[in-house]
C-alpha cells in the first residue's frame, strides 16, 4: 500500500473536519502534508498538533503570528503561512498526490484550479468553483491529466451508479437521465406566505445533514440543489434536460442513475459525509469511514415528491443559469453568494435572496468564458450588482 500525500484546503469547515476523521482511522494509507483554514485557528492548531503537517495556512499575517507562537509553545514543526497565494502554493505541492478542495464558495477557485493544472487527484466538495468556471476548469483537468473525484454526495453517488468506464458519452452508455435526490431542506412544508419572516437559525438546522452555514442556507432555498444541477453538467457532461430533481425527505438515496433498458441504480447509504469522503480518498478501493451500516428496517418507507419550483425560485435560476451558459452560472453563483451572506448578516429577508439573484442575471450580459480572468470579471461584476441591490 502507498502513502497517499494530501493537502486539504478548508480543514476546519464541515467537509474538512470529516475528512480528517476518515483520515485519522487509516494512519498507513494518508499523510496529511498541508492543512489550509481561514480564521478558525484553535481548531487548526488542534489539527496541527494531531496530524503534524509540514504546512498550515490561515487568513492573514496577524492570525499566521499567533499560530506560529502557539505551535513554537508546544514545539510542533508546522510552516505556517498565509493568504490566498498560500493557498494556490499548498494545492501545487510536488510532494502531494492529492488535493481534498472544500473550501466554501468562490474562494476555492483559484487553490483548486491550481490543483487541476497541477495534475493533482482532486477531491471535490468546493461545487462552486466548478459552477463559476466550468469550461476553464475542466479543460485545466483534460489538458493536464488530473483526476477528479466528486465528494458532493450525489454526484458521489451517480459517479458510482454510472459504467466504471463511462466517458461522458451518455448514448455509449445507455444512459438516459440523471436523477438527483434533494432533502428539500427545512422548509420543504413551510407555507409560502411564511417564508418571509424565516431566521438565518431556522435556515441552518437542516433536517438530515450537519453543514455549514453557506450551503445550510443553500439547501433551505434549493439553490444547492440548482448548483450541483450544474456541477452534474461539468462532471458527467450531461445537458439540463436529462438532469431531474426529485424530492426525497429521507436522504438515503443520495442520486440514481436511468438507463434505457428501464433499470436503475441508485447509491443508497446513512446521511453521512464521511461515506462520499472515504469513497474518494480510496478510489477504486474501499475503506472504513465509521458510518453505521444502513438500517432498513428503521427507515421503513421512502417517500419521492417533485420540486415546486415556485416555492424554490432559486432552483429554476439555477436551470436558466445552465440553459443560457457561458458567464450566466458564475453570475448566479456569485450574486447567490453575496444575498446569502446578507441574509446571515440580518440584512435582507429570506425571500429577498431569489430576487436580488434574478435581478443580477437580469442585468448581466452572458459573456464567454475562456480564461481565468474571463470567470473573475464576471464574478466581481455580479457581486458589485448584488450588493447595489441589497444597498437599496
Ligand atoms: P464550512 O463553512 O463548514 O467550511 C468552510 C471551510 O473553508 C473552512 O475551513 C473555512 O475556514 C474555509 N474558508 C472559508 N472562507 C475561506 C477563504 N476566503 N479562504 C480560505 N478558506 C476559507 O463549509 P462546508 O464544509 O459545509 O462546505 C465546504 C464546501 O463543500 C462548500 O463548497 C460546500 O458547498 C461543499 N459541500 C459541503 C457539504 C457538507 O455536508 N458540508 C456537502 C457537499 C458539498 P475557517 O473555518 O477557518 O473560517
Amino acid at each position: 500500500m502507498t502513502m497517499q500525500k494530501l493537502t486539504i484546503l478548508g480543514s476546519t469547515g464541515s467537509i474538512g473536519v470529516n475528512a480528517l476523521d476518515v483520515i485519522r482511522r487509516h494512519p498507513r494509507r494518508y499523510q496529511v502534508i498541508a492543512l489550509c483554514a481561514h480564521h478558525q485557528i484553535d481548531r487548526l492548531f488542534d489539527q496541527c498538533l494531531e496530524f503534524q503537517p509540514r504546512y498550515a495556512v490561515v487568513r492573514d499575517a496577524q492570525l499566521a503570528a499567533k499560530l506560529r507562537c502557539r505551535l513554537a509553545e508546544v514545539a510542533c514543526p508546522t510552516q505556517v503561512e498565509h493568504g490566498p497565494e498560500a493557498l494556490v502554493r499548498m494545492a501545487k505541492l510536488p510532494e502531494i498526490d492529492s488535493v481534498m478542495a472544500a473550501i466554501v464558495g468562490a474562494a476555492g477557485l483559484q487553490p483548486t484550479l491550481a490543483a487541476a493544472v497541477a495534475g493533482k487527484k482532486i477531491l471535490l466538495a468546493n461545487k462552486e468553483a466548478l459552477v463559476m468556471a466550468g469550461p476553464v476548469f475542466m479543460r485545466a483537468v483534460r489538458e493536464n491529466g488530473a483526476t477528479l473525484l466528486p465528494i458532493d454526495s450525489e454526484h458521489n453517488a451517480i459517479f458510482q451508479s454510472l459504467p466504471f468506464d463511462y466517458s461522458g458519452d451518455l448514448l455509449k452508455s445507455g444512459v438516459c437521465n440523471l436523477l438527483l435526490t434533494a432533502s428539500g431542506g427545512p422548509f420543504l412544508k413551510t407555507p409560502v406566505s411564511d417564508l418571509e419572516r424565516v431566521t438565518p437559525e431556522q435556515a441552518c438546522a437542516h433536517p438530515n445533514w450537519v453543514m455549514g452555514r453557506k450551503i445550510s442556507v443553500d439547501s433551505a432555498t434549493m439553490m444547492n440543489k440548482g448548483l450541483e444541477v450544474i456541477e452534474a453538467h461539468w462532471l458527467f457532461k450531461v445537458p439540463a434536460e436529462q438532469i431531474q430533481v426529485v424530492i426525497h425527505p429521507q436522504s438515503v438515496i443520495h442520486s440514481l442513475v436511468q438507463y434505457v433498458d428501464g433499470s436503475v441504480i441508485a447509491e443508497l447509504g446513512n446521511p453521512d459525509m464521511r461515506t462520499p469522503i472515504a469513497h474518494a480518498l480510496a478510489y477504486p478501493e474501499r475503506i472504513a469511514a465509521g458510518v453505521l451500516p444502513l438500517d432498513l428496517f428503521e427507515i421503513a418507507s421512502l417517500n419521492f415528491e417533485r420540486p415546486d419550483f415556485e416555492r424554490f425560485p432559486c432552483l429554476a435560476l439555477a436551470y436558466r443559469a445552465l440553459r443560457e451558459g457561458h458567464s450566466a452560472p458564475a453570475t448566479l453563483n456569485a450574486a447567490n453568494e453575496i444575498a446569502v451572506q446578507a441574509f446571515l448578516d440580518g440584512k435582507i429577508k429570506f425571500t429577498e435572496i431569489p430576487k436580488i439573484i434574478s435581478a443580477v442575471m437580469n442585468q448581466s450580459p452572458i459573456s464567454v468564458l475562456a480564461t481565468l480572468a474571463d470567470v473573475l470579471a464576471a464574478d466581481r461584476a455580479a457581486r458589485r450588482l448584488a450588493e447595489q441591490h441589497i444597498s437599496e
